[in-house]
């Protein structure tokens, strides 16, 4: 899977992208991001991507045109076809089924919005769907960008070690993950913990019990201990 994100602030993105799983996978080559920059298609001496919003009012917003230079380019000039996602908080909220039913696409291209957003033309004309990362609202497209490209990533085969490290987990079905414990390492432990105290202190154990303090876990170590 190809994912392409349109941004005015590459290096944020490269910075998260280039680390962990994440990062491991572009290299192997199991997904392929590529960040664009949006000033690159500014097409005016100054660099200038925003503008004034029509009417007044407070901030600006990004111009149009810059965007689709910018995503003209991204589809070879219409010859790739791409799903176009741009992240808003105006968008339907993400799911993890949303994130799986978009894993099975082959091109997506991400549009980041900054200071009030995009001009609505773009919407109108170009995107095919708006996502939310949930109903609060950030300072740009950035990071809702790399929580999408996070969580199809993860789900692409060869990312993650076995399928099971997703399907097992909460919000892929009906039921969220049962707790997780690094069982070997506590169970070593409190197995540890019995024996000597065992050894040293049986007086300890045994008014724990008589008080009821003794959880069934260590009732069930003792029981083994005092059998060998
Ligand atoms: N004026 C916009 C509004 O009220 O809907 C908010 C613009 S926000 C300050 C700037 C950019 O951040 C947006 O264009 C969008 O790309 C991104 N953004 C902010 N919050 C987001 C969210 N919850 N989900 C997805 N994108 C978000």
């Amino acid at each position: 899977m190809r994912i392409d994100i349109m941004t005015l602030f590459p290096e944020m993105c490269e910075a998260f992208l280039s680390e962990s799983i994440i990062g491991r996978a572009r290299e192997a080559g199991y997904v392929d991001i590529r960040t664009v920059n949006i000033r690159d298609y500014a097409g005016n001496k100054h660099n200038r991507v925003d503008d004034y919003p029509y009417g007044g009012g407070t901030g600006m917003v990004m111009q149009p045109n810059p965007i689709y230079d910018c995503y003209r380019a991204v589809t070879e000039g219409g010859a790739r076809k791409c799903h176009l996602i741009y992240l808003t908080p105006q968008g339907k909220t993400l799911t993890q089924e949303r994130v799986r039913e978009l894993s099975e696409m082959d091109d997506l291209v991400l549009l980041c919005g900054h200071y009030e957003g995009v001009d609505e033309r773009v919407i109108e004309e170009i995107v095919d769907e708006e996502i939310s990362i949930g109903d609060y609202v950030l300072t740009g497209g950035e990071l809702p960008a790399l929580i999408l490209a996070d969580s199809i990533s993860r789900m692409l085969p060869g990312v993650l070690a076995n399928e099971d490290a997703f399907t097992e987990e909460s919000h892929y079905g009906h039921l969220l993950e049962y707790p997780q414990y690094t069982r070997k390492v506590d169970r070593w432990r409190l197995e540890q913990a019995v024996a000597r105290t065992l050894e040293r202190r049986p007086d300890m154990l045994e008014a724990a019990e008589a008080s009821g303090e003794l959880t069934k876990e260590e009732k069930e170590i003792l029981d083994v201990l005092k059998d060998m």
